[in-house]
């Protein structure tokens, strides 16, 4: 069954059964995330500030292809991530209706991050990630950029593919980059990391303490929010290698956050699967404290 075959919750049975995930699970962040999850914003405006009051930090990923809800710009706890896939000649062919006109129209009162996925086309021209920071750093309703590098399915041959010189091109840029653009929100030990992404989702500390459920808020999506067979060694996302960076930190200089992760997840599996012999009937199985829950609509 794909994605598209699933009955999508919506209205007042979409809020409930958010609200009522959350308060089981217990997240410690939460991102809903698209298609587009403003193509619910009713349900939204509604959901946020009771996920807040649960003091949960809130991330919404979007296109903007429809304004986004003025009192969201002054929210604590809340970020709302602009999908923007290059310069506006490519981002418009790419990404249509969510053009650049439509989306500085859209968020004129915001303050939003930018997610910028990079492709091998990008990266065919020199300069580019320049020139998309010299563009969007001026605008105040930018608080912060960060970039993604494109992640294929294995198998896949797209020209969206950063051969392997380009993605160290890449890394270097983004690496010149920070130093020139506060706004840049991406430190040092995150980019160097997408020089060694994890070899699987066994390695991969985002897939092992994330779960990622679409908006029937039962099917999960495995084994990270990409689905189906991604390959982890061209892995180019900036959660991922974040997550590693914390994880590749020494605690005292001695024990990698990593090994504490990874052992946190094997004690919450060993009372996962104790929990499941009394709670065979739960539609959505509580595993360790995730840092990151997102819906997929
Ligand atoms: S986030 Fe990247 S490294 Fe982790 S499982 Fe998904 S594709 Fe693999």
């Amino acid at each position: 069954m794909t994605l598209r075959g699933l009955r999508d919750r919506k209205g007042q049975e979409l809020i409930d059964g958010v609200i009522e995930m959350v308060d089981r699970l217990k997240p410690l962040h939460l991102s809903i995330v698209g298609g587009d999850p403003l193509v619910r914003y009713r349900e939204l405006e509604v959901m946020i500030p009771l996920l807040l009051d649960r003091r949960i930090h809130v991330q919404v990923v979007t296109s903007a292809f429809r304004s986004l809800p003025p009192g969201w710009a002054t929210l604590a706890n809340m970020n709302v991530v602009v999908s923007i896939d290059g310069l506006q000649p490519e981002h418009d062919v790419r990404r249509a209706p969510a053009t650049y006109d439509r989306i500085l129209k859209n968020i004129a009162d915001q303050k939003i991050t930018i997610h910028c996925t990079v492709t091998g086309q990008m990266m065919k021209r020199a300069g580019y990630l320049k020139e998309f920071m010299e563009y969007w750093s001026p605008w105040e309703q930018v608080r912060k950029v960060w970039f993604s590098l494109f992640t294929p399915q294995v198998g896949d041959r797209l020209p969206e593919i950063l051969q392997p010189q380009e993605r160290r091109q890449a890394i270097a840029d983004m690496l010149a980059l920070r130093k020139e653009f506060p706004k840049l929100d991406m430190r040092t030990g995150l980019i160097r990391q997408f020089a060694t992404p994890p070899r699987s989702p066994r390695d991969c500390v985002f897939a092992l303490t994330t779960q990622t459920l679409s908006a029937d808020l039962k099917t999960k999506i495995v084994p990270c929010q990409f689905g189906g067979n991604p390959d982890c060694g061209s892995c180019g996302c900036v959660a991922s290698m974040g997550l590693a960076a914390i994880a590749a930190h020494r605690l005292g200089g001695i024990i990698p956050v990593g090994a504490i992760f990874k052992a946190s997840v094997r004690i919450g599996q060993i009372g996962q699967a104790r929990a499941k012999q009394t709670a065979e009937h739960q539609a959505v199985e509580e595993g360790p404290r995730v840092l990151s829950q997102i819906i997929r609509n």
